[in-house]
């Protein structure tokens, strides 16, 4: 189920004179951000221009992975998945979440050899990664034998229904006490003595210690407004799902132009293993040259787009008042159109790599943007001009998996707790202090 500005308010907490923190964004990593700050004790507020999930968090590949993760994510990734087993246990509601492994099918040596090369992190962090031939694949599949050279294949990566594992942790968090408010755009924050001391949103101000940013597609625009550059590109990516299918494999897979994943309802999440847009813009042009090591990267995966509402595009507010109508409030869940080329693509997959689902009719297709950093790894920061303001944002097409971990990453941040983690890769100034933009494995 996809959420859209039609989906009924679950959410409308009144919104309190003050509290501890203000999180900004109710995806999956303002949502674990926000539970973790619950559970240490703080006082919470989240506020969210749409809908809890709208936007990425509901409409991704529901893939929980560990495998190929950047070596700086991994850690928090591992405490992720083993953090999702133990609320799918204590949540009040069935998310879906299950083990049952991510493969990476590769069809000639150079793809096998690349696999490898990421096989020494799975070692470091003993993972149970393991390189699989021709014909363990075939068993791991159970259709068209013989298509591919071998694999890569973690057992303990698992799954679970993004749309329902996000709002049943903003449930959660409501039944411990935490405030969250639907439809209530965050237009900026206030400051006293250098110091963040509330935000003022569409619906009046609240007082904070702390604010959290997590926006994702929207971050870099609410950031602008405050003067602050974070480099981040929306990328439009292709989704649907098949009606009931039969079982050919439980786990989550990428099978060379398609990637699908087993759902509960008993069909497939299928999306394409090729085929991601981006739209130019002005953004594009003024981080050009950041990206250009991510472009070269992912050169086969990336399609850059003109279409749509160009202009806006290339001349986009940047700036406003705090009392004037936001752009959050003017598109409440940023809800693309699914790609026909895409679909065509994952189709086609289909017909090549999996002829048992070939036939199957898509019950459903949609699209969501992506926020993708010029090193495709988040940032989780404070930001430096803006003492108490804290980013956790642009996890790059991989946030839904790593969301309770960056839950907890955030909430000992902002609680000025020793991270537990090495953060450094994850600093806001790496845009700005020279570094060399280095993307994690592209696999
Ligand atoms: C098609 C697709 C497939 C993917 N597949 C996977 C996968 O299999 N596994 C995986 O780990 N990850 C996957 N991802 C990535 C993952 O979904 C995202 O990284 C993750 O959901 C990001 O969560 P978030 O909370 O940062 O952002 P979002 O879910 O986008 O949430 C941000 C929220 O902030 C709100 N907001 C923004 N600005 C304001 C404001 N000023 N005031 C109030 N509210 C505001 C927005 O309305 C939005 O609801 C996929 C993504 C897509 C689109």
């Amino acid at each position: 189920m996809i959420y859209s500005d039609q989906t009924p308010v679950s959410h409308q907490d009144a919104l309190p004179e003050a509290v501890d923190v203000v999180v900004i964004g109710a995806g999956v990593i303002g949502i674990c951000t926000a539970w973790f700050l619950n559970q240490a004790g703080a006082s919470v507020l989240v506020c969210e221009k749409g809908r809890v999930a709208g936007e990425q968090s509901s409409r991704n590949w529901g893939w929980i992975r560990q495998q190929a993760r950047d070596p700086a994510e991994l850690p928090i990734v591992i405490d992720s998945i083993n953090a999702w087993e133990t609320l799918s246990r204590e949540l009040t509601t069935d998310i879906g979440f299950t083990r049952h492994g991510v493969l990476y099918a590769a069809e000639n040596d150079d793809q096998l050899a690349q696999m490898e090369q990421w096989l020494d992190t799975a070692v470091q962090h003993q993972l149970d990664t393991r390189m699989l031939s021709g014909a363990e694949v075939d068993t791991l599949i159970k259709d068209e034998p013989g298509q591919w050279k071998g694999g890569m294949f973690t057992a303990s990566d698992a799954r679970a229904e993004p749309w329902k594992a996000v709002p049943a942790m903003a449930e959660s968090l409501r039944a411990r006490g935490g405030l969250i408010r639907e439809g209530c755009a965050v237009r900026s924050i206030e400051t006293q003595a250098g110091r963040v001391c509330g935000v003022v949103t569409e619906h009046g101000r609240v007082g904070a210690q702390s604010v959290v940013c997590a926006g994702g597609a929207w971050s870099t625009l609410f950031m602008a407004n405050l003067g602050v550059s974070l480099p981040q590109l929306s990328v439009r990516a292709t989704v649907a799902r098949t009606a009931p299918a039969p079982d050919i494999y439980q786990g989550n897979a990428t099978m060379g132009e398609v990637a699908i994943r087993r759902r509960e309802d008993g069909g497939y999440t299928v999306a394409s293993g090729v085929s991601n847009e981006h739209f130019i813009g002005a953004d594009s042009f003024r981080y050009f040259f950041k990206y250009l090591p991510a472009l070269r990267a992912s050169v086969r995966f990336i399609r850059l787009r003109f279409g749509g509402n160009l202009v806006e595009r290339l001349l986009p507010v940047r700036s406003w008042g705090d009392d004037e109508v936001s752009p959050f409030e003017q598109t409440r869940v940023l809800n693309p159109d699914p790609s026909a080329t895409a679909l065509r693509q994952m189709r086609d997959g289909l017909v090549k790599r999996l002829p048992k689902l070939a036939a199957l009719p898509f019950e459903e297709a949609w699209a969501g943007m992506i926020d993708v950093t010029p090193d495709v790894v988040p940032v989780m920061d404070e930001v430096a001009d803006y003492p108490g303001l804290y980013l956790a944002t642009g996890f790059s097409g991989h946030g839904f998996g790593i969301g309770p971990g960056a839950g907890r990453v955030m909430a000992d941040m902002v609680l000025g707790r020793p991270a537990v983690h090495d953060l450094t890769r994850f600093r806001l100034s790496r845009f700005s202090d020279g570094s060399p933009m280095q993307p994690g494995p592209g696999l």
